[in-house]
């Protein structure tokens, strides 16, 4: 699906615009809006890590090339009854992909309210941001924000929450062990290990979708760090740690499509259901982080 959206169907309008250009010079003007912000949409709003970061210059790169291509083609001067046609589906287009855009640039300022400090929780490397910001449309934990159903009220706290996946010099997903840090210092009021990598998950329990973890008191607020790799956590509830410290490496355990680490902040829950505390934004070394901003 990520590959039809995000390579197939920009490729396909870059393709059309090249070499089936309109022929009336005003619905090639609409063409070529229509086509920019699609692209201008997908760039802010996609998921880069494969196709990789880099990838939406590629389509900035031929779009430049095509429309100086087409600038310089015959046009004809009469409007054919296609143009309406047409130029209706460019217009769509192009309120489609700046209504997706305008929410992307939306998402960057964070929600009104008290926001949490912390340390970068990874070791120094390259990371991509999967998800975060405050709008859904860049950040899938925002699902539980409206707290309708008890699996939302059992995870609520994760709402603010950011998803981090290592990159290797290509832009691509890093397969390399990565050291997860503790964000901050405080002490281990939860932990839990031993869940394998893309193993089952029981959706029904109010943790079991974090996999391996550790949930870090700092002050008044939880930060819950999730999806360690199997047996990597050195850390047990009781324990003080400091800032910097290693706490785990990055996995694939939980409700967990890559590896990648899942970082939220909160207030503390109930015992039952630890991470149902009101979330709370973050900055990570002074950063609100959004989908797609890099490390
Ligand atoms: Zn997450």
């Amino acid at each position: 699906m990520l590959w039809l959206i995000q390579l197939l169907f920009p490729l396909a309008l870059l393709l059309w615009l090249a070499f089936l250009p309109a022929r009336h010079m005003p619905t090639r003007i609409f063409q070529s809006f229509g086509i920019a912000a699609i692209l201008l949409g997908l760039h802010l709003a996609g998921l880069w890590i494969t196709p990789p970061w880099w990838t939406p210059w590629i389509y900035w790169g031929l779009f430049a090339i095509a429309v100086s291509r087409v600038w310089r083609m015959q046009t004809r001067p009469d409007f054919a009854a296609v143009d309406y046609a047409l130029i209706l589906f460019w217009a769509g287009l192009s309120g489609f992909g700046g209504w997706v855009s305008m929410q992307a640039l939306d998402a960057r300022t964070p929600p009104p309210g008290e926001i949490v400090d912390l340390a970068a929780p990874l070791v120094a490397g390259r990371y991509y941001v999967t998800n975060g910001g405050s709008r859904e449309i860049v950040s899938s934990h925002l699902r539980t924000l409206p707290r309708a159903t008890i699996g939302q009220r059992n995870y609520w706290g994760q709402s603010y929450g950011v998803d981090i996946t290592a990159m290797n010099r290509w832009g691509l997903m890093a397969s390399e062990p990565t050291m997860v840090l503790a964000p901050c210092a405080g002490r281990v009021v939860r932990a839990h290990s031993g869940e394998a990598d893309g193993g089952p998950v029981d959706l029904t329990s109010p943790t079991a979708r974090a996999g391996n973890y550790a949930l870090i008191r700092c002050g008044h607020f939880d930060i819950l760090l999730a999806h360690f790799r199997k047996g990597s956590l050195p850390v047990a509830p009781g324990d003080l740690v400091r800032q910097g410290q290693p706490i785990g490496a990055l996995g694939n355990s939980g409700a967990s499509d890559m590896p990648h680490l899942h970082i939220h902040a909160q207030r503390p829950g109930t015992a039952a259901a630890p991470f149902s505390g009101k979330p709370v934004p973050m900055r990570i070394d002074g950063r609100y982080l959004v989908r797609g901003d890099m490390l």
